[in-house]
């Protein structure tokens, strides 16, 4: 059985996407990057989610061998011309500060009305392997931004994204509501017949 690795920590992540690729009926045995710990993190020094989720998947495969799989995701503002973007992480400077995070962008919106609150969750999903072949896939989840945090499952901005067609936000949904529509879902429902395409 081939396996594939996943280049996060997040056993969330390895669960979705595990649950994608098996739904798909693909064989491969997919482990996370704790398995390799010797396999040091990799600075997301791209400009682009694509390209930091290329970095990621291309260290990993150099660094074990085996085909890998890396993702790189955030929430871009229409009016903020898509920021925070790749800094979503780091909005207030503090890298995962999440409550921060959320709280610096309301401040920045908090004049904006309703019609001019659209934003998106956006995620890149790459596969490399050990030949330095790649390819990249996207989703996107669109939405409008509350006023206040609203919610409490779900992390990062989902307490304020609303997504079209629902009156919810993302920390409203069920973990199975949110990956049916996500962004993450989406861009690793698409990497399936890229996986089946180069690794059989
Ligand atoms: P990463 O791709 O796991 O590094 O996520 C980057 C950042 O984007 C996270 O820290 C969150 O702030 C934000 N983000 C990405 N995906 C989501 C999501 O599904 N919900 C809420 N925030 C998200």
């Amino acid at each position: 059985m081939t396996r594939l690795i996943l280049a996060t920590r997040n056993a969330g992540k390895i669960a979705e996407l595990r649950s994608i690729l098996s739904d798909s009926g693909l064989p491969h045995e997919l482990v996370g990057a704790e398995s390799y710990p010797e396999v040091p993190d990799v600075k997301e020094t791209g400009t682009t989610f694509a390209e930091n989720a290329l970095l990621k998947a291309h260290a990993l495969a150099r660094a074990t061998g085996l085909p890998a799989v890396a993702d790189d995701s955030g929430l871009c503002v229409d009016v903020l011309n898509g920021a925070p973007g790749i800094f979503s992480a780091r909005w207030a400077g503090r890298h995962g500060d999440d409550a921060a995070n959320l709280t610096l962008l309301l401040s920045q919106l908090a004049d904006i009305a309703p019609a001019h609150r659209g934003a998106h969750f956006a995620c890149a999903a790459a596969l490399a392997l050990p030949d330095g072949t790649e390819r990249v896939v996207e989703g996107r989840l669109r939405g409008t931004l509350r006023y206040a945090p609203t919610g409490a499952g779900g992390f990062g901005y989902d307490p304020i994204l609303q997504p079209e067609g629902d009156t919810r936000t993302c920390a409203e949904l069920t973990p199975a509501e949110k990956n049916a529509i996500s962004h993450r879902g989406q861009a690793f429902r698409a990497l399936v017949p890229v996986v089946r395409e180069l690794l059989g």
